[in-house]
C-alpha cells in the first residue's frame, strides 16, 4: 500500500505486485492539525483503500526525511517538529513502514511503472503546491548522505530573486510552485487590473486564469516557465539524464509544459541536449503508487 501525504492533498492507493491500482482514495491532507491528525488520516485512509490485505506500507511526504532513522525532519514545507512517523505510524497499523520523501516517491513510481521504465538514468520534476524532484542515477535511486537528495525546487535562478519558504532568495520554486505563483500574483502591481483580483488566488486559479488569457496570469505562467526552464537546465548538466519526466498538477497549465520542455533544452550544454523530456504518466497516484512499491524493497 502506498500513502502520498502532500501538502495540499493525500492520497491512499492498494497496488498489486505489477502496478495496478486495486483500490484508491483522495482527500484533503490537514496540515493546520499537526502529525497527529495526519497519523490519524493516514490510518483511516489504510482502513478506506483495504489495507490489510497489504504486506507494507510505503509512505511519501511532503518534508525532508531521515531515511535511516524514519524520521520527517523539521522544515520548511508542513513545519513539524522532528517526527519518528515511520516508526508511529508502522505500530499502530501493525505493518512495516517505509519512509521517504513525497516526490522521491514519484520519481521511483514513474520510473518504475510509468514514464521511466527501463531507464538507467532519468530525472524527474513535480511542479505542485512545492517543487520537488528525484534522480535515478545508472539505475539506482539517488538518495544522498541521509535521504535528503532531489530538493530540486531549492536551486537559485536568480540571486536578488523572491525570498523562498527556505530562507534563501530566487529559489525557483518562488517562481513556479503553485505557493510561488499565488505569492506573485498578490503582491504585483497589475493585480487590480487582472481577473486574478476577484476571488482566493492559489496555482489553480493562475492556470485558470491563463486560461482566459488574462495579461497577468501568463506573464506569471511565461516567468515560471523561463525559472524552470533555467533549473532543469542546471539538472540535466549535472546528472547528464537520458530522460526527464516533467509531472504535477501545475505543469498542467496551459503552454507551461511546451515551454519547459523547449526552454530546457535551450539553457543545457549542447552535449547533452539528446535527452528526452516527457509527461508524467501516472498522474495523480504517482507517489502513491512509487511508496507501495517502494514498501516491498526491505521485503
Ligand atoms: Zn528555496
Amino acid at each position: 500500500m502506498g500513502i502520498d501525504i502532500g501538502r495540499t492533498n493525500l492520497r491512499a492507493a492498494l497496488v498489486s505486485a505489477e502496478g495496478e491500482v486495486l483500490a484508491s482514495v483522495r482527500e484533503r491532507t490537514d496540515v493546520s492539525g499537526g502529525p497527529r491528525a495526519v497519523e490519524e488520516q493516514a490510518a483511516a485512509a489504510f482502513e478506506r483503500v483495504g489495507g490489510r490485505d497489504a504486506c507494507a506500507i510505503g509512505v511519501g511526504i511532503a518534508g525532508q526525511c531521515d531515511v535511516t532513522r524514519g524520521v520527517v525532519l523539521r522544515g520548511p514545507n508542513l513545519f513539524w517538529p522532528d517526527v519518528p512517523f515511520r516508526d508511529r505510524l508502522a505500530g499502530r497499523l501493525n505493518m512495516p513502514v517505509t519512509l521517504r520523501n513525497d516526490v522521491v516517491m514519484a520519481t521511483v513510481g514513474e520510473w518504475r511503472l510509468g514514464a521511466g521504465r527501463g531507464c538507467q538514468n532519468m530525472v524527474a520534476v513535480f511542479v505542485g503546491t512545492g517543487i520537488g524532484g528525484g534522480a535515478i542515477v545508472d539505475g539506482r535511486l539517488l538518495e544522498g548522505a541521509s535521504g535528503c537528495g532531489g530538493h530540486f525546487g531549492h536551486i537559485s535562478v536568480q540571486l536578488d530573486g523572491p525570498r523562498c519558504g527556505c530562507g534563501r532568495k530566487g529559489c525557483v520554486e518562488a517562481y513556479a510552485s503553485g505557493l510561488g505563483l499565488a505569492t506573485r500574483a498578490r503582491s504585483d502591481p497589475a493585480l487590480p487590473s487582472s481577473s486574478l483580483s476577484r476571488a482566493g488566488i492559489d496555482g489553480a486559479a493562475v492556470s485558470q486564469a491563463v486560461e482566459e488569457n488574462d495579461a497577468l496570469a501568463l506573464r506569471l505562467r511565461d516567468e515560471a516557465a523561463a525559472a524552470l526552464s533555467s533549473a532543469l537546465g542546471s539538472v540535466i548538466n549535472c546528472l547528464e539524464p537520458r530522460l526527464v519526466v516533467l509531472g504535477g498538477v501545475v505543469m498542467d497549465m496551459p503552454g507551461l509544459y511546451e515551454r519547459c520542455a523547449r526552454g530546457a533544452l535551450d539553457s543545457c550544454l549542447p552535449s547533452h541536449r539528446s535527452v528526452a523530456i516527457v509527461r508524467s504518466s501516472l498522474g495523480d497516484l504517482s507517489g502513491a503508487i512509487g511508496a507501495a512499491s517502494m514498501a516491498l524493497d526491505p521485503l
